[in-house]
């Protein structure tokens, strides 16, 4: 099972919407797909349309309570996507963890004790901070995936990010890498959008996808239909640039499960 981190520790730069719409790419073009959700509150899931009562077990349980994976996962709306769903109780989760030897390798343990081949790929959306929550989601990952919003702080962030990265490399996970940096919220209207998506290019190169996904009201419409953009309107400008964040991901990734 390939697995790709979307982390950010910016709030609000588009995280859960793209790992909501990747997964549910990826799932169309045939593959088994898991999402799980480490955010407190809970954005993927309700996204997906998994409400609260539908929530009997969740990535807490996972990470605190010893419960399976196979045993937490619901199914969403979405054929062949699977959902961790998270609920409130992730925002205790930081401090007890603290507690726990093996505090940082929680999430990647859950995921080892995946039978092989019950999912293809697994995206992890994660909380907007550093703390435990999102180093268990770099520990359990090899392949991390950065929304950036295209506005003026964006790169500042970036810098600690990857300053995250480069520790958890060195103490839990060298085989960490970056797999691309999406370009989000993008107005084609606003000179600084511009500005700051050449500067992201000039700055980080090839690391930086192709595809830019458009500031684009379907997008933000879609999670309170409980539902991704890709079915509420495949045919929004924030869709097609998804579909097609989809296939350039496809090609950065290895091609057999096995490999990653
Ligand atoms: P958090 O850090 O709180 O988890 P996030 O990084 O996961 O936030 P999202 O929840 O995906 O970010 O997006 C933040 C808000 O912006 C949401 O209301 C979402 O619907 C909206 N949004 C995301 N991407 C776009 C876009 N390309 N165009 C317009 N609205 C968007
Ligand atoms: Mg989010």
């Amino acid at each position: 099972m390939i697995r790709v981190v979307v982390a950010n520790q910016k709030g609000g730069v588009g995280k859960t919407t793209t790992a909501i719409n990747l997964t549910t790419a990826l799932a169309a073009i045939g593959g088994k797909v898991l999402l799980v959700d480490m955010d407190p509150q809970g954005n993927a899931s309700t996204g997906l349309g998994v409400g609260q009562a539908q929530r009997e077990r969740s990535s807490y349980d996972v990470l605190i309570g010893g419960a399976t994976i196979l045993d937490s996962v619901v199914a969403t709306r979405v054929p062949r996507l699977d959902l961790l769903p998270a609920t409130v109780d992730l925002s205790g989760a930081e401090v007890e963890l603290v507690a726990l030897d093996d505090r940082a390798h929680r999430l990647d343990k859950a995921l080892d004790a995946v039978p092989p081949g019950r999912w293809d790929n697994c995206l992890i959306d994660c909380p907007p901070s550093l703390g435990l929550l999102t180093v268990n989601a770099l520990v359990a990952a090899r392949h991390l995936l950065v929304p950036l919003q295209c506005e003026f702080f964006a790169l500042e962030g970036l810098s600690q990010l990857l300053q995250t990265v480069e520790r958890i490399r060195l103490a839990f996970n060298p085989e960490l890498a970056i797999l691309g940096v999406a370009l989000t919220m993008f107005d084609r209207r606003n000179n600084l959008s511009q500005a700051v998506a050449e500067d992201v290019r000039a700055c980080l190169g090839n690391a930086v996808f192709e595809t830019v996904i458009p500031r684009n009201v379907r997008l933000s419409e879609a999670p309170s239909h409980g539902l991704p953009a890709l079915i509420y309107d495949l045919k929004c400008a924030g869709s097609e640039a998804y579909v097609r964040l989809a296939r350039e991901l496809m090609a950065r990734l290895p091609q057999r499960a096995e490999a990653a």
